[in-house]
């Protein structure tokens, strides 16, 4: 039994949006959360969703079997199904961090206040 669940572009009507830059994103997983544990010692455990993107991920060494299926197929089919359920178990199951990073919350923080389309 699986613990994640993909979706593509193509599995939905809507397009399917990278959180990092708002683009179009190849795909999003959502996987269990490790979860936390509550100051008064109950364990919180749920899911989180990732998305393949091919600007935010064009580094990602855990994305590059993903990015060039998608650079070479555009689509999953059925003549290439078992290649992307290969490569998408890959990602999934590649090490992520689950803290927030404080240097990436400054300069996403800084960002944010640097586009005048956000409110003061
Ligand atoms: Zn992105």
């Amino acid at each position: 039994m699986t613990d994640w669940t993909v979706h593509t572009a193509g599995s939905t009507r809507e397009e399917v949006a990278c959180a990092r830059c708002s683009g179009a994103a190849y795909l999003t997983a959502t996987i269990p959360h490790p979860g936390w544990d509550s100051p008064v010692g109950r364990r919180f455990a749920g899911s989180r969703t990732i998305a393949l993107c091919p600007r935010c991920d064009a580094h990602d060494p855990a994305s590059q079997g993903l990015l060039a299926y998608f650079a070479i197929h555009g689509e999953v089919t059925a003549d290439t199904a078992d290649t992307f359920a290969v490569l998408v178990r890959a990602w999934v199951s590649a090490p992520r961090p689950t803290g927030v990073d404080p240097r990436v919350l400054d300069r996403e923080i800084e960002a944010w206040h640097r586009d005048p389309n956000n409110p003061e």
